[in-house]
């Protein structure tokens, strides 16, 4: 539907009256990443990043005609059959990158909305990005013409759509790995492409001090795994150390609970299974978010919560938001 067709709509309130009928459900925004300048990063970060103006005007919004809730307060809800709010919001970040900390949460703090911010916790420890965007960087910026996979197929790197052929292929490869075997495949690709991250780009991912200052200022911090694997294709071992062993450093780190996780989503789906949920749920997580997208409601499986993916632009957020709670497909 053309924009103008979509404004008319919002500005007859017709959708906000047909979700005014309906018993209250729960929008969990998934963001990134916020800056200024969003096509500086797209080499590495791809398209995860929002414009900074356009997000303080997306939280405006949210502050006048949504009504904002933490993560506590919506799995409460959830939990006790308490009931929703009309119209609530839950503004969640993943991966942990700085841009939460410096950019996202003083708009968040001026509109006075809470956010939790999923931490992926090896990336923060070593000063490094997630692997898709290692991947992504290499792919994008190789001067090599040709490259070959594990199962020995040669990929052509001469144009822009054989490039994002070869990195898909490779992403699939990598979500099936973590620790210290990602890491050794990565930087494999890397060096076979003679192509990795600047070293500046390690500024990228947030300090424990600035994750404890979000915490400070009164923000959930939760686990996005240790080394962001796609937790429905590894093993039992992997699976409980990417999930117990993220929220312990967390913890430890933080000084209080982390009760809330999310799930990666690399490549292949899908990306959480039954197993995975009640491996998180064995673990002491109250909570986990996942990517499918959808509100979530009274009833709902609290170890996988639907998100709905916030476009980037105001009129594109209201319009998702207001087809979401009128009940229409998000
Ligand atoms: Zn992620």
């Amino acid at each position: 539907m053309k924009t103008w067709a979509k404004k008319q709509i919002l500005a007859s309130h017709a959708l906000r009256l047909a979700g005014s009928v309906r018993t209250p459900r729960a929008a969990v925004l998934m963001y990134h990443s916020v800056m200024p300048d969003p096509a500086r990063y797209s080499d590495s970060l791809g398209d995860m990043i929002h414009c900074e103006s356009e997000f303080r005007l997306q939280m405006e919004l949210i502050a006048r005609h949504y009504q904002p809730l933490s993560m506590d307060d919506l799995v409460d809800a959830l939990q006790n059959g308490k009931g929703l709010p009309k119209r609530s919001v839950v503004i969640t970040f993943d991966d942990g990158y700085t841009d939460n900390s410096e950019i996202a949460a003083p708009i968040l703090n001026d509109f006075g909305i809470p956010s939790t911010f999923y931490i992926t916790v090896d990336c923060v420890e070593r000063r490094t990005l997630p692997w898709p965007s290692r991947l992504r960087y290499a792919f994008r910026n190789t001067r090599r013409s040709l490259w070959t996979d594990a199962q020995n197929k040669a990929w052509t790197l001469d144009n822009p759509r054989n490039r994002q052929d070869a990195l898909l292929s490779a992403c699939d490869d990598c979500c099936q790995l973590t620790g210290q075997v990602q890491e050794v495949f990565v930087m494999r690709i890397e060096r076979e492409l003679e192509s990795q991250l600047p070293n500046q780009l390690s500024d990228l991912m947030m300090t424990y001090d600035q994750i404890r200052s979000l915490a400070r200022q009164g923000h959930i911090v939760g686990s996005h795994t240790m080394t962001h694997p796609n937790m429905a294709y590894i093993n039992d071992g992997d699976a409980r150390t990417e999930l117990a062993e993220s929220k312990r450093r967390l913890e430890a780190q933080l000084n209080t609970q982390v009760k809330h996780f999310a799930y990666p989503c690399p490549a292949m789906s899908p990306h959480w299974n039954e197993l995975t949920t009640e491996k998180a749920r064995a673990v002491g997580y109250a909570s986990a978010v996942t990517t499918n997208s959808g509100l979530v409601g009274f009833g709902d499986n609290l170890l996988h919560l639907n998100r709905v993916k916030p476009t980037k632009t105001l009129h594109g957020l209201q319009w998702n938001l207001e087809c979401a709670f009128a009940g229409r497909r998000v």
